[in-house]
């Protein structure tokens, strides 16, 4: 079901954690499934210096978010901005179409912890995830 990739970084993500006095951070909540993800970045010459997520969810949102810390480590701002969910799963060699939504949070999340640093304003994803949360029983979320 999942590729080797995908199994790897959920066994050993990469830059799992909290960044200290992070420059950017953003949220988002993921009706079908529940994931929650919390993504830290640190910006100093336009680049994302380092990059950190928590997520409390599913192998395939574990792995996404592991793998999109990877691929805009380093990158500019505006590189990491164009980070698409289907870059994401594309750099993990593919994702079950059942899973394809895990992969919208990675970049999902890393929009906003970008929009937090820039100062842009945006709604609050979570707060709409409440309103679905009792169809969370239709989508099971286990590996
Ligand atoms: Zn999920």
């Amino acid at each position: 079901m999942y590729t080797d990739k995908v199994m790897d970084h959920f066994e050993n993500p990469r830059n799992v954690g909290e960044l200290e006095g992070a420059d950017g951070v953003g949220t988002v909540g993921n009706a079908k499934c529940g994931d929650i993800m919390k993504m830290y970045i640190k910006v100093a010459d336009d680049k994302i210096t380092d990059i950190k997520f928590k997520t409390f969810g599913c192998g395939a949102a574990i792995a996404t978010s592991s793998i999109a810390t990877e691929l805009v480590k380093g990158k500019s701002v505006k590189e990491a901005q164009e980070l698409t969910n289907k870059a994401v799963a594309e750099a993990l060699g593919g994702l079950p179409p059942a899973k394809m939504h895990c992969s919208n949070l990675a970049a999902d999340a890393l929009k906003k912890a970008i929009d937090n640093y820039l100062g842009l304003e945006t709604k609050n994803e979570c707060e709409d995830h409440h309103h679905h949360e009792h169809n969370d029983f239709d989508h099971g979320c286990s590996i």
